[in-house]
Parts: C-alpha cells; structure tokens; sequence
C-alpha cells in the first residue's frame, strides 16, 4: 500500500511539501563512500537500497549526497520513514554541504 500523507498541497515554511514523501526520511536510503584518485578521499553519494533508483539503462543510480534533501516522491511501497519528517529534513537541510566535497579519510 503506498505511504501517501493526508495533507494534500501543502508546503509548509521550512519549504517542505507535506503531501510528498522524502527518500531522506526512508530507511532505504543509504550514505555511501566513493572513493577517487589514490583511495584516499572519498565523495559522499546516497543510493536506496530497495533498489528503487535506476538509470534509463538498468544500471543502479546515486544522487550527490547534498542533494539528497531534494529527492521527493508522490508515494513509494517501499517507503519507511525513519521519524518526523520535518524536524529531520530541517536539521538536515541545515547539515549539508552546499556542494559537492572531496573528503579525505
Ligand atoms: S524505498 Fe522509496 S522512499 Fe525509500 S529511498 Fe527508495 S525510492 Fe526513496
């Protein structure tokens, strides 16, 4: 059964729509390390382990870790919401990065 709110059209003031689920908030969605050069700095990219993000061409898709605030559906079977929706995008709105980063272990 899809996990659909009741409140329909509403964006409230932090600019969060509380008619749509948020990958963010969803227990699938994973933080994960990608390492480049050497190995030893990283990029932080989200995937969903539900396996529910996909290229046009099958293959598994991820998402910039600072724009994983973003990711926003209309309803998603496979959704499970980790706590309040709006005090965990708001606090986590807050942590992001505004860019892309490099990080090094
Ligand atoms: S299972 Fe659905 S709601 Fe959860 S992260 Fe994957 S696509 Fe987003």
């Amino acid at each position: 059964m899809p996990n659909v709110s009741p409140f329909a059209e509403i964006l409230d003031a932090d600019g969060i729509f509380l008619d749509k689920i948020y990958c963010a908030n969803c227990i699938h969605c994973k933080l994960i390390k990608i390492a480049v050069g050497d190995g030893s700095q990283y990029y932080l990219r989200v995937r969903c382990d539900a396996g529910k993000w996909k290229k046009k061409l099958g293959e598994e898709k991820f998402y910039k870790y600072f724009t994983v605030a973003r990711r926003s559906l209309e309803s998603c079977e496979q959704y499970e919401p980790m706590g309040d929706l709006r005090d965990y995008l708001r606090d986590l709105k807050k942590s992001l990065p505004i860019k892309d980063e490099i990080y090094t272990y």
